[in-house]
């Protein structure tokens, strides 16, 4: 079957690209002074201003799921919702769509948007830790969360206290989760995380600006980039591989996917997956290994 849709989308997801903004405006009035006519004379908003994304996401959220209370603080990574929404759907195939709260799912680097979870649980009604290692973000994903009851019952943030885990410290003893994902921080350094934001925003046509900065510096980057923290995240789940089926992230660069193989060869991992996922011009993957 194919299941390319025009943007590429999981045919599950509900979310689209082509907006219907007078539908989402009469949703989240605060939406509407983003709303312009791009160059193509159709109704858009500027995606390169974190402002818009941003109204535009709550928008969503609300119109979609009932989520009335999404935000983010200032500077924080503004997530792009039909993308991040089509890693959940990729998921639920790989458990056969079971869907209801006795699914437990473990979200590492959760981040103060606690995107991921609330989407899970709106879509699929599953159960959620996200764990967090910024203490801000956290405090803020657990406020967010307790303020909207369609998610609060669902979804347990915990904060992280070393960067260097992913599991240790979050998986307590006897704990088991079906499934485990991540959107990992993917630049090597501060200064590549920068460069890449001004990257993008010179393919978006925008003069570049500290402001329009979407994504403070510890959520972009870390040591190493995605390639170390992957194998860390790799190293760690054989401690962890009875307490979890399947364990997922995002890989950015498909330069990355042969070396993380390696090292799941090594680390004699059962069953290795990469699900390919497209959205409009933007191509990743999921990888996903099992014991
Ligand atoms: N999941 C969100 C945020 C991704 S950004 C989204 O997709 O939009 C990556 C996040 O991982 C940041 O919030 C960063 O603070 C967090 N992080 C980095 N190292 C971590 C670790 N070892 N454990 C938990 N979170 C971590």
């Amino acid at each position: 079957m194919n299941h390319a849709t025009k943007a590429g989308l999981h045919p599950r997801n509900r979310f689209n690209t082509r907006y219907d903004f007078p539908q989402l405006i009469a949703c989240s009035p605060a939406l509407a002074v983003f709303v312009k006519p791009n160059a193509y004379g159709s109704d858009s908003i500027d995606y390169a201003d974190p402002q818009a994304v941003k109204a535009l996401n709550e928008a969503l959220l609300r119109q979609a799921y009932g989520v009335e209370q999404w935000d983010i603080p200032p500077g924080c990574l503004c997530p792009p919702i039909p993308g991040r929404c089509d890693y959940i759907h990729h998921l639920a195939d790989l458990i056969g769509v079971l869907r209801g709260a006795d699914v437990r799912v473990l979200d590492i680097g959760t981040g103060a948007s606690c995107i991921y979870p609330i989407l899970g649980a709106c879509a699929y009604g599953w159960s959620f830790v996200g764990a967090e290692v910024d203490a801000a973000s956290w405090r803020w994903a657990r406020k967010m969360v307790a303020a909207n009851p369609v998610v609060a019952g669902f979804i347990d943030c915990r904060l992280q206290k070393s960067a260097q885990h992913c599991f240790q410290g979050i998986i307590q003893k006897g704990e088991r989760f079906h499934l485990t994902m991540c959107n990992p921080p993917f630049h090597t350094s501060a200064a590549e995380a920068a460069a890449g934001t001004q990257r993008k925003q010179r393919n978006l046509g925008q003069k570049s600006s500290a402001l329009n900065f979407g994504g403070k510096a510890n959520e972009l980057w870390c040591p190493g980039g995605e390639l170390a923290f992957i194998r860390r995240m790799i190293a760690e789940s054989t401690e962890f591989a009875t307490q979890c089926g399947w364990f997922t992230t995002l890989v950015s660069k498909s330069d990355h996917l042969a070396p993380l193989q390696k090292t799941l060869r090594q680390a004699q991992a059962a069953e290795v997956r990469i699900i390919d996922m497209a959205q409009g011009q933007k191509k990743s993957r999921i990888l996903a290994w099992r014991f």
